[in-house]
């Protein structure tokens, strides 16, 4: 797929863009943010743009100047969309990268063990050493680059070093500041951010059959990530909005702040206390999102102009018992209250602590 059909990250997308047109893309490269969000399809997308037989690609290889060492995407809403670069996406290159059956494009993967071994590197590494068969730039897209043990990683560092002609490396990972401070400090990084509900409810009707109604719904849970909404449509999905519609509502009919307390722990899941995992987090930031969803909902039947707006169409009884305990401003201080939840959950914030918060702010 060409940058011109991702979704979001249209800065990002411009700036690699721009950069292959330039000569000036670094050779190695960090593509960090949250799953689900299209790190890795860009990476294929930069594959096909280097290797496309109908795009030109001019400059020489490769001086990295004017990049920093961390570039953020920028939010929802930003405009202009010329790319200088992009694949056709139709030519036997890019239709091989696409199926990942393109000589001079590897894709590093876990492997059933689910880390990356050292002698997936050192295979990776070993063809580098050519010049590419067919294209004109090898690509390495090393996804979950984080799956790379100590070992792995120092294995690449030579390479992220002093990288081969004709070769760059891209690393694809949601964990990225797990990876040895010498790998990150080595790659530029490409900071990767959510997608807003709008971009994946039309990636959901574009590429995966929703309807209108569906991708809506869909979109509204996924937090963010394409990957998500996907997930959740496999199953799951149900179990996050009834652990956020019941702790909605034990919190709205708590008597106490211990009550309320005990609605948090509908939100933490059962290892609750004291758990600080980046799955952990995930899990509460699914069903804060769900939550999110909900007062939407609640603010919108409340309002009762708009009801065909209703993301959760199917919960129209739960709902309704819910818009009896949240009122008004009951509604707005709770659409505050897990927007704020989400943010600190996106900055690291200790699960158990963001779910009491919250608990005792509904
Ligand atoms: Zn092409």
């Amino acid at each position: 797929m060409p940058f011109r059909d991702t979704i979001g990250h249209r800065q990002l997308v411009r700036l690699l863009s721009r950069s292959i047109a330039a000569g000036s893309l670094p050779p190695s490269l960090i593509f960090s943010g949250p799953e689900g969000v299209g790190k890795k399809r860009t990476a294929l997308a930069l594959a096909q743009a280097l290797n496309c037989s109908r795009s030109v690609v001019s400059g020489q290889w490769p001086v990295a100047s004017g990049w920093g060492s961390v570039v953020r995407g920028q939010g929802p809403g930003e405009t202009g969309d010329e790319l200088p670069i992009d694949a056709c996406g139709e030519c036997p290159a890019c239709r091989r990268i696409a199926r990942n059956a393109y000589p001079d494009v590897f894709l590093v993967q876990p492997e059933d063990s689910a880390s990356i071994k050292i002698e997936q590197i050192r295979d990776v590494i070993a063809q580098t050493a050519y010049r590419p068969f067919e294209g004109r730039r090898r690509v390495v897209i090393i996804d979950e680059a984080d799956a790379m043990g100590a070992d792995a990683q120092d294995a690449l560092l030579k390479s992220l070093e002093e990288p081969p002609p004709h070769s760059v490396f891209v690393l694809v990972s949601a964990h990225a500041d797990v990876l040895a401070p010498t790998v990150r400090s080595r790659c530029p990084r490409l900071r990767f951010g959510r997608l807003n509900p709008a971009e994946i409810a039309r990636a959901l009707a574009r590429d995966h059959g929703y309807t209108e109604e569906e991708s809506r719904l869909a979109a509204a849970l996924a937090g963010g990530s394409l990957g998500r909404a996907l997930e959740a449509a496999a199953g799951g999905l149900d179990d996050v909005r009834a652990a956020a519609c019941r702790a909605l509502r034990q919190v709205a009919e708590a008597a106490d702040s211990r009550g309320r307390l005990e609605g948090a722990r509908g939100l933490t899941g059962a290892r609750g206390a004291g758990s600080t995992t980046a799955a952990d987090r995930e899990q509460l930031a699914a069903r804060v999102t769900a939550l999110l969803a909900l007062v939407r909902d609640l603010a919108i039947l409340s309002s009762r102009a708009h009801g065909g707006a209703v993301a959760n169409l199917d919960l129209t009884s739960e709902l309704e018992g819910l818009s009896r305990l949240y009122d008004r401003d009951r509604i707005v201080r709770a659409f505050t209250a897990a927007d704020r939840a989400l943010r600190a959950l996106g900055r690291n914030a200790s699960p158990k602590i963001v779910a009491d918060w919250l608990a005792l702010q509904l």
